[in-house]
């Protein structure tokens, strides 16, 4: 088999197909108005947004005058600064361990990866010596409870599970059965569209009301899953989620294959939620932690 590539390969190998190439920008021999110019476009194409766009050039023109720069290839060196300097207050690792059991809540609008992810993140776990017990509180679909009972099959972990019954209690159920059996982690899958015209945000804080009841410091951590491909709509959905339930951390997905990145610019300006893992591929191990640094390096060489 070919060597796996590491995610900022993949991750170029996406810029490249997108077009979004940002690198290409300071291919030139002079840092003028040009130049900035030909940035912003590919910022904005990057899906970076305007605001933090407008922050990066600023922040950019600041360090050319004060490294007194004169090669575009300098320029970019100090991009590659300024983005990881914007991107690091994203980077933080999830910690488990403080809480018996640490109670986590997935929320996320179907199709952005949610189940995939949680499956990932039980496999990550369970390498880790967790314990981890899934609870199916995505009661609505009946595909999202058989895919995630795959992923608890393979990763050999327990889950609770109840076909049509009410997702706030499966949750209650699952914290009251994790605590029961001694687990690590228990983890709450959740509906991202519900059947009938009951709002998804009361859902959501029902489930994470009810949560509370089981355990009263509970859940620890509301993890949103967002596609990393879906540009704007990614950042406003970080805002929504985050109103309604207070977020705690971000797992942004779809970052291989056509992905843009630059929204990562757009969440750490406007609402920095960290980000604990990324998604880089279909299969299970396909998470990988974030680092701002290395992040911006794929972007930008
Ligand atoms: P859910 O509706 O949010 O639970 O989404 P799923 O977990 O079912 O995933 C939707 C689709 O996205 C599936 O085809 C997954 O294989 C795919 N997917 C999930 N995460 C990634 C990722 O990081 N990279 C790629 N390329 N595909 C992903």
């Amino acid at each position: 088999a070919p060597p796996r590539q590491s995610w900022m390969e993949r991750l170029r190998a996406g810029l490249r197909k997108t077009g979004g190439s940002i690198a290409g920008v300071f291919s030139g021999t002079k840092i003028d108005d040009q130049l900035y110019e030909e940035l912003e476009e590919a910022l904005l194409l990057a899906d970076t947004g305007v605001k933090a766009t407008q922050f990066l050039l600023d922040d950019l023109k600041r360090r050319v005058k004060e490294a007194r720069a004169t090669d575009p290839q300098a320029v970019r060196a100090l991009l590659v600064d300024a983005l990881a300097q914007l991107l690091a207050p994203l980077e933080k690792g999830l910690e488990v361990g403080r809480f018996s059991p640490t109670v986590m809540m997935v929320v996320g609008v179907n199709g952005a990866g949610k189940t995939t992810s949680i499956g990932k993140l039980t496999r990550h776990l369970a390498e880790a010596d967790q314990r981890v017990l899934l609870a199916a509180a995505d009661t609505f679909r009946a595909a999202a409870r058989e895919q995630l009972g795959v992923w608890a099959d393979r990763a050999q972990v327990d889950i609770i599970s109840q076909e049509g019954g009410d997702p706030a209690a499966v949750s209650f159920d699952a914290v009251n059965a994790g605590r029961a059996r001694k687990a690590d982690v228990v983890i709450a899958d959740t509906a991202g569209r519900l059947p009938t015209q009951l709002h998804l945000m009361e859902e959501l804080k029902k489930i994470k009301r009810v949560i509370g009841k089981a355990q009263a410091d509970a859940p620890h951590e509301v993890l949103l899953v967002v596609d990393g491909n879906t540009g704007q709509n990614a950042l406003n959905q970080v805002k929504a989620f985050d109103e309604a339930l207070g977020l705690t951390g971000l797992i942004v997905t779809k970052l291989d294959g056509t992905a843009k990145g630059g929204v990562l610019a757009a969440i750490a300006r406007e609402r920095p939620v960290p980000v604990y893992f990324v998604g880089v591929g279909e299969k299970l191990e396909d998470l990988e932690t974030f680092s701002a640094r290395e992040f911006a390096r794929a972007l930008l060489e």
